[in-house]
């Protein structure tokens, strides 16, 4: 039987998808730098119905690209051009399977999308913090599989640490019933760390069960001018040090990407005049009450005032206010996809490396490249840079993209040299995949494609992204 008639047979008919039409917005990635064709996009229902169109792809030999919400930043969910791939799309696989609330848990299906998991977790008072500008859109299957970052992670960590279970369909078609929702469990290797950011190379994440936090009572947001990123570091020292586990966000920006964002997005509105170089978005939780929230916030404002650490500043009055200021930092991504792109690295480093590296690497760049305009902001709590590079008014974004490569290796080997990461949190991909071997020890790499051989021996699972 061929396999689009097998695929129809395990899915049914509308949920193998062929035309044109219907396969394009699968087949193009976020930033719609990759396009590809596929064989057929395949939206199975449940996790039986994943099995058993593995199963059948893998009798057939077909490759598989498992996508979530398609918004990853790095080519990963993007098939090739063969038309030989199948795309297996998890969205229909998004039931909440159980809410646990005295072992604060929840367990989901992959395609479940992250904004609806925060959700349903409110609605039990509990919260789970991973948070992205594209939660509206992402899934968690996809989240686990990029081991997605955003903007809590320097209070809950990455998606990695939020992750107790996993059940998996494996590139046999067999599927690893891993979904334990335990805390302590030393009973050999932890195999679901090896499909946490596996990028769909190595399995389909299936479902997950995950951890639930308390709610916090209470969260303060403040926007504050800084004369340096120096002093965004010592802005952070001063919160880390008042505030501790209560500072569960801090974001930095460059004055250019705000004003960018006004000017794309014109719903932004930018509390302070723009003449600082760089600005902070900052937010404690507490479980005490609002007022206590603010003080703590106030507290650290007064002493990096003091400390000549903070220019200006203010602090959201209200919940709508804090929503404001956040949609300056999450507006920004769209802002420069609006304006034409730029050229992209996710990056990290010990915070303690972060102002250096910025300050010598653009004087650098700058060097080489007149018109080169860096549009610098990311997640400077956990030394993790969206180190983007546009051009000045009057060159167009081709020129930087002519030169991609070159700017690559430069911002890359100013990483490496500083004992950083290529990708924070992105991953790998397609974007990536050619450098990965230049910043990775042949012994890494080694180990890595043994693991690969060992899971995925006929190389089926996402051929061509990551290894
Ligand atoms: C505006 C914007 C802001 C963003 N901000 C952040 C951020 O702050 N932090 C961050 O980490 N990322 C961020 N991202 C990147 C992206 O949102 C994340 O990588 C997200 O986790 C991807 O989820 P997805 O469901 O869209 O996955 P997709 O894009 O569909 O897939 C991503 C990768 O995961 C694989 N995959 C998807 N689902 C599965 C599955 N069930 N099993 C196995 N493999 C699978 C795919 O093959 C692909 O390799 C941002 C993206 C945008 C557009």
């Amino acid at each position: 039987m061929n396999l689009l008639t097998s695929l129809r047979e395990i899915v049914g008919e509308t949920n193998v998808l062929v035309e044109a039409s219907d396969t394009a917005p699968y087949l193009v990635d976020w930033r719609k730098r990759y396009r590809g064709a596929a064989l057929a996009v395949v939206r199975p229902a449940d996790t039986g119905e994943v099995a058993r169109v593995v199963g059948a792809c893998a009798n057939a030999g077909a490759p598989m690209v498992p996508q979530g919400g398609n918004t990853g930043l790095v080519g990963g969910g993007t098939p090739d051009s063969s038309g030989a791939e199948v795309v297996v799309s998890l969205q229909r696989m998004n039931r909440v399977r159980s809410v646990d609330r005295d072992n604060d848990t929840i367990t989901v299906e992959a395609g479940c999308i992250l904004q609806s998991l925060q959700d349903v977790a409110r609605q039990h008072e509990r919260l789970f913090p991973l948070s992205l500008a594209a939660e509206g859109t992402a899934t968690i299957g996809g989240n686990l599989a990029t081991n997605a970052g955003g903007t809590q992670v320097l209070r809950y960590g990455n998606t990695r640490e939020l992750t107790l279970g996993l059940e998996v369909v494996l590139a046999s078609g067999e599927i690893w019933e891993g979904l334990r929702a335990l805390r302590k469990d030393n009973t050999g290797y932890d195999l679901k760390q090896l499909f946490i950011g596996s990028e769909g190379t190595l399995g389909i994440i299936t479902a997950a069960t995950l951890k639930l936090f308390p709610l916090p009572r209470a969260q303060a947001t403040a926007f504050a001018a800084v004369p340096s990123l120096r002093a965004a570091a010592r802005l952070l020292e001063l919160a880390r040090n008042r505030a501790d586990a209560a500072l569960t966000a801090f974001e930095v920006m460059s004055a250019g990407c705000i004003q960018r964002t006004a000017i794309e997005l014109p719903t932004v509105r930018v509390p302070l005049p723009l003449k600082a170089p760089w600005y902070v978005l900052m937010e404690i939780s507490d479980h005490a009450g609002e007022e206590h929230a603010a003080g703590i916030l106030e507290s650290i404002l007064s002493a990096a005032l003091d400390a000549n650490a903070v220019d200006d500043s203010v602090i959201a009055a209200s919940l709508e206010q804090s929503r404001s200021l956040w949609r300056i930092r999450e507006g920004i991504p769209e802002a420069h996809a609006k304006a034409g792109g730029n050229v992209k690295h996710d990056i990290s480093l010990p915070v303690s490396a972060v102002p250096a590296f910025v300050e010598e690497t653009n004087a650098q760049l700058v060097r080489r490249f007149s018109w080169i305009e860096p549009a610098v902001f990311g997640h400077l709590g956990d030394g993790n840079l969206h180190y983007n590079m546009g051009t000045i008014a009057g060159t167009p974004i081709a020129v930087a993209f002519e030169h991609e490569r070159e700017i690559n290796d430069i911002v890359h080997a100013a990483v490496a040299a500083r004992g950083g990461s290529i990708s924070a949190e992105h991953g790998i991909g397609q974007l990536k995949r050619a450098v990965l071997p230049d910043y990775k020890s042949p012994l890494e790499l080694r180990l890595m494609r043994q693991v690969k051989q060992a899971l995925d021996p006929r190389g089926l699972m996402n051929p061509g992204k990551l290894l």
